[in-house]
């Protein structure tokens, strides 16, 4: 099993390596709920002190999906695949997927994915509590003058 590898911190950042991500396939975890073992999925919150957003990077091998669909509670998740393709499907309806696809699911929907193709899929997800987001884009920051020192 593999261990996520902490580069730095500090009051303001926490800045974290997962390796390769052709080698996501070596992190694995047990599902808090169904106690399920799974394989090629590692969470980002807790390595990354995230307040907001719950991160994972995942793996599917090729002709494998996700052994369970799921819905949440209080979080919507948006699916971004970095590799591969095969299909997504919401509430019984099922569509086509590939590397740069992004799918926003609201919490009720019933989701999964399935990887169709000869290579290991490799996706983000992220999950963030529905209608929280006030400001966004540019309207939450400013610049500011500082003196970088590379
Ligand atoms: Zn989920």
């Amino acid at each position: 099993m593999k261990n996520i590898n902490r580069i730095k911190e500090d009051e303001n950042y926490t800045a974290v390596d997962l390796g390769n991500l052709d080698e996501l396939m070596e992190y694995s975890l047990i599902h808090k709920v169904n106690k399920q073992k799974i394989e090629g999925k590692v969470f980002l919150k807790e390595a990354t002190n995230s307040t907001g957003t719950e991160i994972s990077f995942n793996s599917l091998a090729a002709k494998t999906e996700q052994p369970y669909f799921h819905i949440h509670y209080k979080n919507e998740e948006t699916y971004i695949i970095l590799k591969g393709s095969g299909f997504f499907q919401v509430d019984g309806e099922y569509f086509k997927i590939k590397e740069g696809s992004v799918i926003r699911v609201a919490p009720a929907g019933i989701r999964g994915i399935r990887n169709d193709s000869d290579e290991t899929m490799i996706y983000m997800v992220v999950q963030s509590k529905e209608n929280s987001l006030e400001e966004y884009t540019t309207d939450d920051g400013e610049r500011v003058t500082f003196n970088p020192k590379w």
